[in-house]
């Protein structure tokens, strides 16, 4: 994987695939496609496929302060390697030469796992280190972003012995990848440099956190999640991302998110607090391995109301019920569309007036014109 501009990360071919290669990443891929089955679960029309979901969070609270919400995804991985589940976790973590990139880190241990909580809104590639995962000889929970987490659940279907690689496989909800100019962006509003940042958070340390870099003299200056997601971040999402049909861990057994407090109107409100993840239950082992972890005092957890989720949610609702308007324009204009089998598209649809799949079909009409490739 490489850098290209404006900084995300891009396969780079070195050399040429035979037929049996191509089929493999065509059949993993999940920017070519994603196959979804309830089989036998609550589906949701915007959520997918779940057995239960609940908020919750880590007990410790030195963790819950460093996760991104309550810690919940931390505390699960550091559960499942104390309880001999997995060996280690999957995890990802702030680049040593790049503060405001990424690395994937293989933790072994509470405190490295801990090291890695919070989210970093900037590329990450889990996935590149599968050749060496699978010749290591341990066992590890996967965390990924929802397509991560696709593509190896596609992975394990065509090779069944990744299973025992990979028992367990870990999401977060997830609007999309800001490119490396996005987190620039971020260090410029707060009056510095990359040159000059020795390390950077997006959030975390707090509910939501603020994003918070430090120089090479120790000094911190921060911002607000609602402006450095909501005014800067958000804006360098690459496209991609705004036609993906699975913003949930549709392929996970356990997936995380942020269940925002909301105001009287049904908003989210983004006002610093003890934090709490959404704790999701896709699948009937990912459930037992939380109520696992539950009875063995790792996490709490509270009952919730899924009908609530769309209200504070909003980036996320929106996208669903606009997708399938989007592809339409993409289709239309000779563009390329991935290929979504049982993710209810339609239905998601059904749920926005009229006017604003009319609004998305032209947006995206418009973008997909201007980006068709000339052929003269
Ligand atoms: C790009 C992005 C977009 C997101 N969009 C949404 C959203 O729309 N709605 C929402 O509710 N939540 C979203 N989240 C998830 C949310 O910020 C929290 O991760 C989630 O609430 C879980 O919090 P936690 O405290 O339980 O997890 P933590 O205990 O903080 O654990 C988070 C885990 O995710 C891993 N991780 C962090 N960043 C990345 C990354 N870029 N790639 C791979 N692994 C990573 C960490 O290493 C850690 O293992 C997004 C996260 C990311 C990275």
């Amino acid at each position: 994987m490489t850098v290209a501009a404006p900084g995300f990360l891009r396969p780079s071919q070195l050399a040429r695939l035979n037929a049996e290669e191509e089929a493999a990443i065509a059949a993993a891929c999940p920017g070519l496609g994603q196959r979804v089955a309830p089989e036998g679960r609550s589906d949701d029309v915007l959520w997918g496929p779940y057995v239960w979901m609940k908020t919750g969070h880590a007990t410790d609270p030195d963790l819950r302060f460093a996760g991104s919400s309550g810690g919940a995804l931390s505390r699960m991985l550091i559960h499942l390697v104390e309880t001999g589940v997995v060996d280690a976790a999957v995890t990802n973590g702030a680049d040593p030469d790049l503060p405001i990139g990424n690395v994937t880190v293989i933790a072994a241990d509470p405190a490295e796992v801990a090291a890695s909580a919070g989210s970093r809104y900037a590329p990450s590639a889990p996935l590149a280190r599968l050749a060496e995962l699978k010749a290591d000889g341990r066992r590890f929970a996967f965390v990924g972003k929802p397509c991560d987490v696709a593509a190896l659940r596609a992975l394990i279907a065509r090779d069944p012995s990744l299973n025992t690689v990979f028992p367990v496989l870990l999401s977060f909800f997830c609007a999309g990848v800001p490119s490396h100019a996005g987190g620039r962006a971020v260090l410029a509003a707060l009056g510095t440099t990359l040159e000059d940042t020795a390390a950077f958070r997006f959030r975390g340390n707090g509910w939501p956190g603020r994003a918070t870099a430090r120089d090479r003299a120790g000094e911190e200056r921060s911002m607000s999640y609602h402006d450095s997601w909501g005014q800067i971040l958000s804006r360098h999402v690459q496209h991609r991302c705004k036609i993906c049909a699975d913003g949930s861990g549709l392929a996970a057994d356990i997936v995380c998110a942020d269940a925002w407090e909301a105001d009287e109107a049904g908003y989210p409100l983004f006002d610093e607090g003890a934090g709490t993840s959404l704790i999701v239950a896709r699948t009937a082992h990912g459930a037992a391995l939380l109520a696992d972890a539950e009875t063995a005092g790792a996490i709490a957890t509270q009952p919730f109301d899924v009908a609530t989720l769309a209200a504070i949610q909003p980036g996320q609702r929106e996208r669903r019920r606009a997708l399938l308007a989007r592809l339409a324009a993409r289709r239309l204009a000779g563009l390329p569309i991935p290929r979504y089998t049982g993710l209810r598209l339609a239905a998601a649809a059904r749920q926005n007036p009229l006017s604003r799949n009319v609004k998305n079909f032209l947006g995206m009409m418009r973008r997909s014109l201007r980006s068709r490739p000339r052929t003269e």
